[in-house]
C-alpha cells in the first residue's frame, strides 16, 4: 500500500493530561512538523501542534482507518524546530508534561484566533444618573483603562453585568481595536553612548558574537552603576542591523517602566512587552508580531522565553542572579537555565547581566563553559559606596525602635543635605506576628503553616502564602481579652511609621508589591523619585533591583540577619547579593554614597566580605563549601513534594515513595519529613528530598521510580529539579 507522507500527523494537544495523538491529514490542508493545528477531541476541538513522532512517542497508537481528521490549519508560521526541541528538553528535564511547556510557547489559545480586530471598552466621562455605589466604585477603579469586559470587571472588582448596565447607561463605550497594527522598528542608530574603554571592549566582543551567532553564553558581570545596560544596548543593536529578533528578560513587570524609558531614549522607539498584566488584545498582537519576526525586540518576564521567535538572533537575561527566574508552580523551571539552552538549541548567543550572579554562573565561567566580561568600575565619577556594619547589640536602638542611633544620625545629615535615603526591610506589612499578651495566643493563618501578618494600610490582617485576610481583631479569639493585642517585630509599615515620628517633615514612600503592583505604579515611583519628591524610601527587595536614583546617597539595611536565618543552602549567598545590591543603589551619581548594615552579627563571613568589599573572597568560600558537600552545582538536588487536603494521605503516600525509592549508586533519599511550608493553601505537604551525583541522570531515575506508583485521586506530586530552596 502506498501512502503519503502526510496522511498521518502526530499531534501534541494543549492539554497537560492527555499525551500525543495521530490524527488524519487531508491532502488539501497539508502540515509539517511544526504547524499549529484544531484537532477534535471526543465531542469538542482542542488546539496542537505538529510534531515529529520520532522525537514524541504515543502510547495510544491507532490504526490508520481509524483515525480522526484534523479540523483545522492555522494560518500562522509553524513552531521552529529550535523551539519544539526546547519544549522537549524542558519538559525532559523538569519532568512536566510536554503540552505544559507547550502552553507558555502557544500563551493563549486566543492568540491563534484569526480575527484582525477585538472589542473593548473604556469609560467615556458621562456620569450615569442612576449612581449605585457599586458603579461609582467601577468607574472609579477603571480610571482611563481599556478592555475585554471581563477584564474590566476584574479590575474593578465587580461582576460583567455592572459593566454591562455602565455600557448601556452611556458611561463606558465600545472601541474597535485593531491587532494588526504595526509596532515602530527600533533604530540601531538613534542615540548611541559615547562608552568608557571597558564597556567599549566588552561591547565589541558582544557584537562579535553576535555578528558570529552560534550558541555563546557570557557573563556580563559589572559591578552595580557600571553600565551593563548600555553594554548590552550594544548588542541588540548589532541584532537589529542584522535584522534579528532580541529578547530581553527582566526578573520584576514592576522593573520593565524606568526600562522601556531608557530602551526609548536608547532606539526611538518603545520595545514589545510581555508580562502577565498584558490585556488579552495585547496579548495577542505581541504574540502575533512575534511569531511574524515584526516585533524586533521583546522585553519580557520568564513567560516571554516560550514564545516562537522567528528570526532570534540575541537573548539577554539582566539581573541574572535573580530568584523570581525560578518558577515556583506549573512547570518549575529556572528562566536563566532555559535561556541558556533556548541559545544553545537557536545558535544565538546569550548574555547574563549581573553585579552578583549566582554561584552556579560562576563556577560556568571557571569551567570554560561560559565566557565572561568584566566591567570593574561604576561608569563616569561614581564610586561604590562605602559599607559599614552598625552592631545592633552595641549601639541599640531605643525601646520599641528599631533604627540604630547611627543610622538615625546618617538620615539626618543626608536629608539636612537634601539627597535621598532608602532603608531596606524585605517584610511587608506592619508586623510579622500578632501576639495576646494575656494568653500567648498568636494569629495563624488557617490554611498555611504561617502566621498572619498584620497589615494597617489595608486594617487587616494577611497570609502572604494564600491570601487569606481577616479583619484587624480588637479581642483575642481565645481568652477574649480586649486591648491586649501587641504586633512583634518590623516590617515595612512600621519603619516607615518609625521614620516619620523622627522626622516629621520628611517625605516617605514605601515601595512593596502594596504599593507598586503594577508597571504604572512603578512609574509614578520612579518620576517621584527623580523629581525629588520623596526623601525618604522605606522598602522590600523590590527597591534592590536595577534602579537609577542619582540623589540618592544613604541606604540602611534595616536587618541584615533576616535572610540569614533557616539555614538554607543558599541563605548566606543570598544575603549577600542582596545586601550588595541595594548598596549598589546608592551613590549612583556625582555625590558619594554610603551604606550602614545593621546586624547583631558583625563578624558573619557575609557581613565581613561586604565591609571589606571581598566579595571574591566570600564568593570563593562559598563555591568551596558547596564543593564539599556535593551542592548544587557540583550535586544536583531534586524534591519531592507530595501533597493532600487529607494529612493521612500525604503522610502515607509520602511513606509508600519513600519505600519504593530506588537505590541507585551516587543517588540518596531523605524523608519524608513534613516540607518547610508544611501547610499550604489547605494542603498538607510532605517532602522527600534527592541528593544526586552531577552525572547521574537523576531525572530519569525520578521516572522510573514514580511513574508506576499508584496513589490515591487526593494526592498530589510536584518534582521540582533543581529546587531554589530548602
Ligand atoms: P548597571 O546596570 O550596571 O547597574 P546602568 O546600565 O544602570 O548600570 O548604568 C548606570 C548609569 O550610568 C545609568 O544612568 C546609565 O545611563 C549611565 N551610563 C552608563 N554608561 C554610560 C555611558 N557610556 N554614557 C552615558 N551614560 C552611561
Ligand atoms: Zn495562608
Amino acid at each position: 500500500m502506498c501512502r503519503g507522507v502526510n496522511q498521518r500527523a502526530r499531534v501534541l494537544l494543549l492539554n497537560a493530561a492527555l499525551g500525543p495523538l495521530d490524527y488524519r491529514v487531508d491532502r488539501d490542508r497539508p502540515v509539517v512538523p511544526g504547524s499549529i493545528v484544531l484537532a477534535p477531541l471526543g465531542p469538542r476541538q482542542l488546539a496542537g501542534v505538529v510534531w515529529e513522532p520520532e522525537t514524541l512517542p504515543s502510547d495510544a497508537e491507532v490504526g490508520d482507518n481509524r483515525l480522526r481528521p484534523l479540523a483545522h490549519v492555522y494560518d500562522l508560521p509553524p513552531i521552529q524546530a529550535p523551539l519544539r526541541r526546547l519544549i522537549e528538553w524542558t519538559a525532559d528535564y523538569y519532568l512536566a508534561p510536554p503540552a505544559a511547556v507547550l502552553r507558555m510557547a502557544l500563551a493563549s489559545a486566543s492568540a491563534l484566533d484569526g480575527a484582525r480586530s477585538v472589542i473593548e471598552y473604556r469609560a467615556t466621562g458621562h456620569v450615569p444618573d442612576r449612581l449605585t455605589p457599586q458603579r461609582a466604585q467601577a468607574l472609579k477603579r477603571i480610571g482611563e483603562r481599556q478592555g475585554l469586559v471581563r477584564e474590566l470587571a476584574a479590575v474593578a472588582d465587580v461582576s460583567d453585568a455592572v459593566i454591562r448596565g455602565l455600557v448601556k447607561a452611556g458611561a463606558i463605550t465600545a472601541v474597535e481595536v485593531s491587532i494588526d497594527d504595526r509596532y515602530p522598528l527600533p533604530d540601531p542608530d538613534h542615540a548611541p553612548p559615547a562608552l568608557s574603554d571597558d564597556q567599549q571592549a566588552a561591547a565589541d566582543t558582544l557584537r562579535e558574537a553576535v555578528r558570529g551567532g552560534g550558541a555563546n553564553p557570557t557573563l556580563l558581570d559589572g559591578v552595580t552603576g557600571s553600565g551593563k545596560t548600555e553594554v548590552y544596548f550594544e548588542a541588540v543593536a548589532e541584532a537589529l542591523r542584522a535584522d534579528k529578533q532580541v529578547l530581553v528578560l527582566l526578573p520584576e513587570i514592576a522593573l520593565t517602566e524606568p526600562f522601556l524609558k531608557r530602551f526609548e531614549a536608547r532606539f526611538g522607539c518603545l520595545p514589545v512587552a510581555w508580562h502577565s498584566d498584558l490585556r488579552s488584545s495585547q496579548r495577542r498582537r505581541a504574540w502575533r508580531a512575534i511569531a511574524s519576526g515584526e516585533a524586533k525586540v521583546t522585553v519580557g518576564a520568564r513567560s516571554a522565553l516560550f514564545l516562537p521567535y522567528a528570526k532570534l538572533g540575541l537573548i539577554v537575561v539582566d539581573e541574572a542572579h535573580e530568584t523570581s527566574f525560578k518558577q515556583e508552580d506549573g512547570v518549575h523551571y529556572h528562566a536563566r537555565d532555559v535561556a541558556v539552552m533556548r541559545g544553545q538549541f537557536e545558535q544565538v548567543p546569550v548574555i547574563l547581566a549581573s553585579a552578583t550572579p549566582a554561584i552556579e554562573t560562576r563556577v560556568m565561567v571557571e569551567q570554560g563553559r561560559y565566557a565572561e566580561l568584566k566591567l570593574p568600575g561604576r561608569y563616569g565619577p561614581a564610586q561604590l559606596p562605602d559599607i559599614a556594619a552598625v552592631d545592633m547589640l552595641r549601639s541599640p536602638p531605643p525601646r520599641g525602635r528599631w533604627l540604630a542611633p547611627p543610622v538615625v544620625e546618617a538620615l539626618e545629615e543626608t536629608l539636612a543635605r537634601g539627597e535621598q535615603s532608602l532603608l531596606f526591610l524585605n517584610r511587608r506589612g506592619y508586623a510579622p506576628l500578632t501576639l495576646c499578651r494575656h494568653c500567648g495566643h498568636r494569629f495563624q493563618c488557617p490554611n498555611c503553616t504561617a502566621w498572619m501578618v498584620e497589615h494597617r494600610l489595608m486594617a487587616r490582617l494577611a497570609c502572604h502564602h494564600c491570601g487569606h485576610v481577616t479583619p484587624p481583631p480588637r479581642l483575642c479569639p481565645e481568652c477574649h481579652e480586649p486591648d491586649m493585642l501587641v504586633a512583634c517585630g518590623p516590617g515595612v509599615e512600621r519603619i516607615a511609621d518609625e521614620v516619620a515620628t523622627l522626622f516629621p517633615d520628611a517625605r516617605v514612600a514605601q515601595v512593596t508589591s502594596d504599593t507598586i503592583w503594577s508597571p504604572a505604579k512603578a512609574a509614578e515611583f520612579v518620576h517621584r523619585m527623580e523629581a525629588h519628591e520623596i526623601d525618604i524610601v522605606v522598602g522590600t527587595q523590590l527597591v534592590t533591583k536595577g534602579y537609577h536614583f542619582p540623589n540618592l546617597t544613604l541606604v540602611g539595611v534595616v536587618d541584615a540577619d533576616l535572610g540569614l536565618a533557616g539555614g538554607d543552602l543558599r541563605a548566606a549567598e543570598r544575603s549577600f547579593q542582596q545586601i550588595a545590591q541595594v548598596a549598589g543603589r546608592a551613590g549612583r551619581g556625582a555625590k558619594p554614597g554610603r551604606v550602614l548594615v545593621q546586624t547583631r552579627e558583625p563578624l558573619a563571613p557575609v557581613i565581613r566580605a561586604l565591609v571589606e568589599g571581598d566579595a571574591e573572597g566570600f564568593y570563593a568560600a562559598e563555591t568551596e563549601s558547596r564543593r564539599e558537600a556535593g551542592a548544587p552545582p557540583f550535586g544536583r538536588y531534586a524534591a519531592i513534594i507530595v501533597s493532600s487536603e487529607v494529612q493521612e494521605d500525604a503522610v502515607s503516600a509520602a511513606r509508600a515513595i519513600g519505600r519504593a525509592a530506588p537505590s541507585v549508586e551516587g543517588m540518596a533519599v531523605y524523608g519524608p519529613a513534613p516540607a518547610p511550608l508544611a501547610m499550604l493553601r489547605g494542603r498538607h505537604r510532605q517532602r522527600l528530598l534527592v541528593h544526586a551525583r552531577r552525572s547521574l541522570d537523576v531525572q530519569d531515575a525520578i521516572r522510573d521510580w514514580l511513574g508506576p506508583l499508584q496513589l490515591p485521586k487526593s494526592v498530589r506530586v510536584a518534582v521540582d529539579v533543581d529546587p531554589y530552596s530548602f
